[in-house]
């Protein structure tokens, strides 16, 4: 925790010296930084997927508060996502950042890419070969106290369902191990 003081010119605010920003802002400064770096809002009128910030400016400005636990506290929020990526645009196949995702999770480089693969011949009418061999996959995690799983129709590894994840859940993540259901079913045996 940080230690709070106030300044006789600005009674009933109460400052702390910021690490990160190397400054001595208010809680209320900080709170709203942190809000400002995770802010998101919906798609755009063209009714493509991609999500952006409201202002570039005002995100890059707080991307350092984005993942902040401090700025989270400030800000009001419990267990939140403190990830650098929550909420980026990035793909969740290749982990790069673009300017958009298709359907909120490709770029649109892994989006044909898997398009030709499903459809099982790129353009030139040949059996595409780059791409490595896609999967249904599920993860298993738990956030704000509950036990949620992901999945994937098609997916090239369980990196793109952690990435996922990471970018799309609002609050702290815990992975666990995805156990098979024969397992879950003799622990239940046992317990009986
Ligand atoms: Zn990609």
């Amino acid at each position: 925790m940080p230690e709070y003081y106030e300044i006789p010119e600005l009674p009933g605010r109460k400052f702390f010296r910021c690490e990160p920003l190397r400054a001595s802002i208010t809680i209320e400064e900080c709170g709203r930084r942190w809000h400002s770096g995770n802010m998101r809002v919906g798609p755009p009128a063209n009714g493509d997927d991609a999500h952006v910030s409201a202002s570039p400016d005002a995100s890059m400005r707080c991307l350092t508060c984005k993942g902040c636990a401090v700025g989270a506290r400030h800000a009001g929020v419990q267990s939140a996502n403190l990830s650098y990526l929550k909420g980026a645009t990035v793909c969740g196949r290749c982990h790069q950042g673009c300017t958009r995702l298709i359907g909120k999770h490709l770029c649109v480089s892994c989006y044909n890419r898997q398009r030709e693969y499903l459809l099982g011949k790129n353009a030139k009418g040949t059996k595409p070969v780059k791409l490595a061999p896609l999967h249904r996959r599920t993860i298993t995690y738990v956030a704000a106290g509950r036990v949620l799983t992901k999945t994937l129709e098609h997916s090239v590894d369980m990196d793109e369902l952690i990435v996922t994840v990471l970018r799309d859940e609002q609050h702290a993540v815990k992975f666990m191990p995805t156990l098979p259901a024969n397992f879950l079913a003799l622990r239940a045996l046992e317990g009986a």
